[in-house]
């Protein structure tokens, strides 16, 4: 940032750069520039072999096709280059509304959503803290623009329920990057959710109902695709959930160990919930597993088999399989 240059990095601040990259990358800069990956322009690979690679639009384009989208299945990444773009003062932060508003605040940040510019980046999200007595729904904002169209921009987000706290301020990308915090080392979670094709009131309502019994922690965030993302075409690169209109994810965490199975399977039957509106699988950074046979549901079977024809190339035997796994065979 140091030249008022950045490229689409995860919305949270302690988000790495090479998984992020590798299997997508939703952050704030979506709708103005696409996923991460997107902005990938080339990379240097060390594959099970041990031969170096270079992988760009121009250079054994099928491995930086499947380079983007399909995770680290195909060597180490010794090298990424990207490209950046001016990002200059923003309106920025976090707006906090009561749980019982929750519906009413998701919707109406569904309508904003579904017209917003590209310089408009909002994610919304249900939430119960598992560290703190904190529950309520949040909307992150990010207007890239002056900031007092920002605020006339997400007029629509203060006209409903009022919010409990409102964090919204000019700020630069840098700062924009800290508003969620960062995850606290060592708090259980499991991650587990869908692209959708739509996000209709009945699903909304669903995800609020998660939280009605008091043991549920965590959050469902919905996060859209729509501006730079969606102006990609879905062959251009391996990324699966190019088709989605939104993300939706539920983050479950807890602190007690003897929560696990509980604390997996409310992350989990969300999910199963969602599949009336899914479009394939899952997005694969956010799956602390996967669908259930071997990726072809995230991937859909086209690109499954272009994925697997690339691995038998270059890791015939396997040997990057600690990850969501393109098997060869
Ligand atoms: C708190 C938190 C917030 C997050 N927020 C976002 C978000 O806002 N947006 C978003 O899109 N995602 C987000 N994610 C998901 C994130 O994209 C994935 O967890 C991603 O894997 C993180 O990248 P990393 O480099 O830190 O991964 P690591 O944990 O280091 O690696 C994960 C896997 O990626 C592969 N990999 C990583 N680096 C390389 C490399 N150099 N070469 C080859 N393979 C490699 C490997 O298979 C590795 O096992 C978040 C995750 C967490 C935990």
């Amino acid at each position: 940032m140091r030249h008022g240059l950045a490229t689409p990095g995860g919305t949270f601040g302690d988000t790495g750069v090479g998984g992020l990259t590798l299997g997508g990358g939703i952050g704030h800069l979506i709708g103005l520039h696409g996923l991460t990956l997107d902005n990938l322009v080339g990379a240097t690979v060390v594959t099970a072999g041990g031969e170096v690679v270079r992988a760009a639009e121009d250079e054994n384009a099928d491995l930086f096709w499947a380079l983007r989208g399909a995770g680290g299945n195909f060597g180490a990444v010794v090298d990424f280059s990207f490209r950046l773009h001016p990002v200059g003062l923003l309106l920025g932060g976090l707006l906090l509304y009561r749980l019982a508003d929750a519906a009413e605040v998701v919707t109406t940040w569904r309508e904003l959503m579904a017209g917003a510019p590209d310089n408009l980046a909002c994610f919304a999200g249900v939430m119960r803290s598992a560290l703190r007595d904190e529950e309520g729904v949040f909307i992150s904002v990010a207007y890239f623009g002056d900031p007092a169209d920002g605020y006339e921009a997400i007029q629509v987000l203060m006209d409903g329920p009022a919010p409990v706290a409102d964090g919204l301020r000019p700020m630069y990308y840098a700062e924009l990057q800290e508003i969620f915090g960062r995850m606290p080392f060592g708090l259980r979670n499991y991650w587990s959710g869908r692209f959708l094709r739509e996000l209709p009131d009945e699903l909304i309502e669903l995800a609020v109902a998660q939280f009605d019994p008091e043991h549920v922690r965590g959050s469902i965030l919905f996060e859209p695709f729509y501006g730079a993302a969606k102006r990609v075409s879905p062959e251009a690169t391996a990324f699966a959930g190019r088709e989605a209109s939104y993300n939706a994810t539920f983050i479950s965490s807890w602190t007690d160990p003897g929560d696990d199975e509980r604390s997996i399977a409310v992350a989990r039957s969300f999910s199963a919930a969602a599949a009336p509106w899914a479009i394939g699988g899952g997005y694969i950074n956010y799956a602390s597993e996967s669908v259930g046979d071997g990726l072809e549901t995230e991937y859909g079977a086209q690109r499954f088999a272009r994925l697997r024809e690339i691995k038998r190339r270059y890791d015939p035997d396997n040997r990057f399989r600690f990850n969501h796994n393109i098997s060869p065979d």
